[in-house]
């Protein structure tokens, strides 16, 4: 019997921290690091990595996968080097639910095509994903949006007693099970409908148990630093660490107010409020088209329809080219858009460059794809490329920050963040997952056009010790887990 089960030699070995990279051969033994130098003995595969970058797998801390983790392969985030995925975020997921009522108007475009299901609380969501075959890791946060609506539907109305002590039993029921924090999405209904005091309620349930708040913030254009304000009142009073989801300046009036923001997050931080970010490298958002034609304050500079349902004949067009199709003005083509799918999802020209560099290249910013994988459709390209675009475009080809800073934004920083304990650092003891990449051809290779292209230069992916990508092609491994927060096993 060979010693170890897989061998990487002659690597540059980032270790995830920021440090720069040593050259050192790693030794990896049932899904654990075992050596990190000079291994002896031998192994039963070895992978030459001469000229090759070797870094801990990335981890997507801004995932809509909820149901995709379940029924998809996972090729489009394990081909980018994404070994953990993050779900449950913008308040949006597939768990609590009551079956009696109608699930939410395009959860399967926004969460990925949905498996047969039978749980009803959190936990049960988080036992089912621990029971499925996963491709990568993945972590849950109890999503608000689901939870205010299997108490109060689409009402708009303010919780009461009863109604705020069995939203609290979800969120605390999630936790108990190992969720990593509550997220919010405050500009989508129902999660919309909430005031602040309703999520101070919640979020201190989540604090309770050492979990983080996560979110989509009600505003990200006009009122973006207001917005900020809230979180931040959020988290100083239900006392739990801050994280800001997809951080940008949204409409063109909006550009360059990242400064401010920015400014703003590092007095709080100063004052002592344990908060950061998450942001994806495109000037161009994507989300539910009903949501953003609702929201007049910020007009984008142009659109694309990403999935319509049953009119495969719209994906891919501009909005303008749709209203030249049918001979209507703009706003009558959208109109269109969503009488035929209410769920429709679009993507939005909202950002400046300039605000995105900003963004990304600070300490504070971690790496979230946002991505939504809709089964069909031309999906945002993030989907399928946002951690080799931060690598290629913006490390190696505008220089915005180091490599070793590049890694670590997507490896040590979510990994203590999140509390995946043994993950997010190439440690001796901790667990195997590595992304081993070429950095001078590392690159995203989908576009807004086409969309669905796995991007270049990743060589292997490795899942805790199992290969799960080499060479380009997915392999057969499912060797993902479900991740509880600190390492926490099961519901009490
Ligand atoms: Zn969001």
């Amino acid at each position: 019997m060979p010693e170890f089960d897989l061998l990487i030699r002659n690597g540059a070995v980032i270790d995830g921290t920021g440090a720069t990279a040593i050259r050192a051969d790693i030794a990896v033994r049932d899904g654990r690091i075992a050596v990190v130098g000079a291994p002896t003995g031998e192994a039963e595969r070895v992978i030459d990595a001469a000229g090759l970058t070797v870094a801990p797998g990335f981890v997507d801390v801004h995932a809509h996968d909820d149901g995709a983790v379940l029924s998809t392969p996972m090729d489009f985030k394990l081909m980018q080097g994404v070994t953990t995925d993050i779900v449950g975020n913008c308040g949006a997921g597939l768990a609590p639910r009551d079956p009696a009522q109608p699930p939410l108007p395009g959860t399967d475009l926004v969460l990925g095509s949905l498996p047969e299901s039978d749980w009803r609380t959190f936990g049960e969501y988080m036992e089912a994903v621990d029971r499925a075959s996963l491709a990568l890791n993945v972590g849950c946060f109890v999503p608000h949006g689901a939870v205010r609506y299997r108490t109060l539907g689409m009402d708009r109305h303010e919780p009461d007693d009863g109604e705020l002590a069995r939203m609290k039993e979800d969120v605390g029921e999630g936790m108990a099970a190992g969720a990593l924090g509550l997220s919010t999405g405050l500009i989508y209904p129902p999660g919309a409908f909430a005031r602040t005091e309703e999520i101070i309620a919640l979020a201190a349930v989540a604090a309770e148990y050492g979990g983080l708040y996560m979110t989509h913030m009600r505003d990200e254009g006009k009122r973006l630093l207001e917005a900020i304000e809230e979180a931040v009142r959020i988290s100083r009073e239900a006392g739990l660490p801050l994280e800001i989801s997809h951080h940008k300046a949204a409409g063109r009036d909006n550009w360059g107010k990242t400064e401010q923001s920015t400014a703003l997050i590092e007095k709080e931080r100063a004052a002592g409020l344990d908060v950061n970010f998450d942001a994806y490298p495109y000037t161009a958002s994507s989300t539910i088209l009903a949501v953003m034609a609702r929201r007049r304050e910020a007009e984008p500079e142009g659109v694309i329809l990403a999935s319509v349902r049953d009119k495969p004949e719209y994906e891919g067009k501009t909005l303008a080219q749709l209203a030249d199709m049918l001979d209507v003005p703009a706003d009558e083509a959208a109109q269109r858009v969503l009488e035929a799918d209410p769920g429709a999802v679009g993507i939005f020209f909202m950002m400046d460059e300039g605000d995105v560099r900003r963004v990304l290249a600070h300490p504070l910013c971690m790496i979230g794809s946002d991505g939504i994988p809709s089964p069909s459709g031309k999906p945002h390209p993030r989907l399928y490329g946002t951690f080799p675009r931060v690598l290629g475009t913006y490390v190696r080809e505008e220089r915005l920050f180091s490599l070793d800073e590049g890694v670590r934004k997507m490896t040590s920083l979510p990994a203590r963040r999140f509390g995946l304990s043994g993950r997010g650092e190439l440690r001796e003891g901790w667990a195997a997952d590595f992304v081993v990449f070429n950095p001078d051809t590392i690159a995203d290779l989908a576009t807004y056009e086409d969309p669905r292209r796995y991007p270049a230069g990743i060589e292997y992916v490795i899942v805790n010790g199992k290969i799960a990508a080499e060479g380009g092609k997915q392999t057969l491994e499912r060797a993902g887990r479900l991740l509880r927060r600190n390492g926490r096993s099961r519901s009490p």
